[in-house]
């Protein structure tokens, strides 16, 4: 699957948002991706794919990808491994 970054909502969004360990701030960038703030942005067009690069193709051990933490992404790894 190919991925089409340069449609991706967070180039155009405080980067560092992504790759913080503040409560507020993982909520505030799942949001972008998920087009849930309050200025009546769309979702990310390019989430699914995000995830699932982030999560299957290479994986990614930090910061939020397609609206997912390190840690959701590990979960989602052992469920499909354990199937
Ligand atoms: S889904 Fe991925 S590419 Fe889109 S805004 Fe979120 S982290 Fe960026």
């Amino acid at each position: 699957m190919s991925t089409d970054w340069e449609d991706a909502k967070c180039r155009a969004s405080d980067f560092d948002l992504f790759f913080s360990q503040g409560k507020n701030q993982i909520r505030k960038a799942k949001n972008i991706c998920r087009g849930l703030n309050m200025d009546g942005e769309r979702a990310c067009p390019i989430l699914e794919q995000c995830f699932i690069f982030a999560t299957f193709e290479e994986p990614q051990y930090f910061g939020i990808w397609g609206a997912s933490t390190p840690d959701e992404r590990q979960r989602f790894r052992s469920i499909y491994k354990a199937a």
